[in-house]
C-alpha cells in the first residue's frame, strides 16, 4: 500500500488565491494594504531564509511588509522598544518576531518579547491572550503551523470528529495548539512527549498521528496503525551522505539533490511509513508551505478585526 499524499504546496497556493480578493477589498476600503512587520534579530541562517520567504509571499499577496533586521548584540530593552513602536503604528496589523532569538539576549528574552506584542497584532498566536482564546475556542489569532495542519486535514476530507489523534510533541508553538485545535474539532486527543512510555504502541492506536518532535525519521512503521493519517511537522536538515542513504536508500533520487545542494530536508516520519499509512504529508511540500500561507491569512484577519473595532 502507498499512502495518499496530502499536498501542502498545492493547498498553500489555493489559500493564497483565496486571499487576493480580500486583500484587494481591504486595500480599496481603507486606502492602505494590510501591514506586516517582520523582526529578525541575529544571523541564524534558517531564520533569514524563513523571513525572506515571508517577505516575498507577503509582498505577492499585496501586503505592506516591513523588515526590521538587527544584529545579535541588540539589547533586549531595544527589542521591547521596537515592539512597542510597532504596536503603536496604525499601518501595521501583524508583528512577527522570528524565533529563535539570540542566546545572548537571555533565557527570558523570547517570552518577554512575545508578551510585549499587542494581542490584536500577534499573527503568530503566541501571546497568553491568544493562547487563552484558543483554549476557550473563542475567535483569536491561532499559531500558524497547527492552523495549517487543520486546514489540510479538513480540505483533504480527513475525518477528525470521533477520531483518536495522537500528537507527539508538546511545544507551545506546535504540539499544544495542535492538540487544542483537534479537540475543538471533536477528536479524542492524546499528547505524547519525551517521557511517554511505550510510545510506538500508543501512537499505533491513532487514526491521526501528528509528529512534531524535531528528530529525523523518528516515526517508523511500528508507530502507525494501517490506514492512519500521518502528519509530519518536523523539519530536519541532513548534511551527511551516509544519513541520506540510510534514510531513503541508495537508489533514491534524493541522493542526487543532496549531492547538488550539500543537504536535504527531512521530516520526523520515516519514508517507510508511506507503506502503512492511509495518508501522509511529505517533507518538504507538506506542512511547511501552509505555515506561511496561514501567516498571511492571520495578518489579513488581524487587519480586518482591527479596522472593524475602530
Ligand atoms: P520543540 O523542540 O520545542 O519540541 C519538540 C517536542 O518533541 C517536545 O515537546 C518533546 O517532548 C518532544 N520530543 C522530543 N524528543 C522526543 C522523544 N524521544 N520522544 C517523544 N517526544 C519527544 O520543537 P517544535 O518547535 O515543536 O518543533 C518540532 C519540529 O517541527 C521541528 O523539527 C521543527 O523544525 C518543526 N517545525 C516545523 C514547522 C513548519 O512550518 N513545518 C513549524 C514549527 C516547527
Amino acid at each position: 500500500m502507498s499512502a495518499r499524499v496530502l499536498d501542502g504546496t498545492r493547498l498553500a497556493a489555493t489559500l493564497r488565491d483565496e486571499l487576493h480578493p480580500r486583500v484587494a477589498a481591504f486595500t480599496a476600503a481603507h486606502g492602505r494594504p494590510p501591514g506586516l512587520a517582520l523582526v529578525l534579530i541575529g544571523d541564524d541562517p534558517a531564520s533569514h531564509v524563513y523571513v525572506g520567504s515571508k517577505r516575498r509571499q507577503g509582498a505577492d499577496a499585496g501586503f505592506r511588509v516591513d523588515i526590521h533586521e538587527h544584529p545579535d548584540t541588540m539589547p533586549l530593552e531595544d527589542a521591547l522598544a521596537l515592539v512597542a513602536t510597532l504596536n503603536a503604528d496604525p499601518g501595521i496589523d501583524g508583528i512577527l518576531v522570528q524565533s529563535p532569538l539570540p542566546a545572548g539576549m537571555g533565557p527570558e528574552a523570547a517570552r518577554r518579547v512575545f508578551d510585549a506584542i499587542d494581542p490584536a497584532k500577534d499573527v503568530d498566536g503566541f501571546t497568553a491572550e491568544n493562547v487563552g482564546r484558543l483554549v476557550q475556542n473563542r475567535p483569536g489569532l491561532v499559531a500558524c503551523t497547527p492552523a495549517g495542519v487543520i486546514e489540510l486535514l479538513v480540505r483533504s476530507d480527513v475525518r477528525i470528529a470521533g477520531a483518536h489523534a495522537v500528537v507527539i510533541g508538546r511545544s507551545d508553538i506546535v504540539g499544544k495548539p495542535m492538540a487544542m485545535l483537534l479537540l475543538h474539532r471533536h477528536a479524542t486527543v492524546t499528547i505524547a512527549h519525551s517521557r511517554t512510555p511505550d510510545l510506538p504502541a500508543l501512537a499505533a492506536t491513532a487514526d491521526i498521528l501528528v509528529a512534531a518532535i524535531g528528530r529525523p525519521g523518528f516515526v517508523t512503521p511500528a508507530f502507525v496503525k494501517p490506514g492512519a493519517c500521518v502528519v509530519d511537522v518536523g523539519i530536519n536538515r541532513l548534511t551527511r551522505e551516509a544519513d541520506v542513504v540510510e534514510f531513503f536508500g541508495a537508489a533514491s533520487p534524493r541522493l542526487a539533490s543532496f549531492r547538488a545542494r550539500g543537504s536535504t530536508l527531512v521530516g520526523d516520519v520515516h519514508p517507510a511509513v508511506a507503506d502503512v499509512a492511509g495518508a501522509i504529508t511529505p517533507v518538504p511540500g507538506g506542512v511547511g508551505p501552509l505555515t506561511i500561507a496561514m501567516l498571511m491569512r492571520n495578518t489579513l484577519q488581524a487587519a480586518e478585526w482591527r479596522v472593524s473595532q475602530g
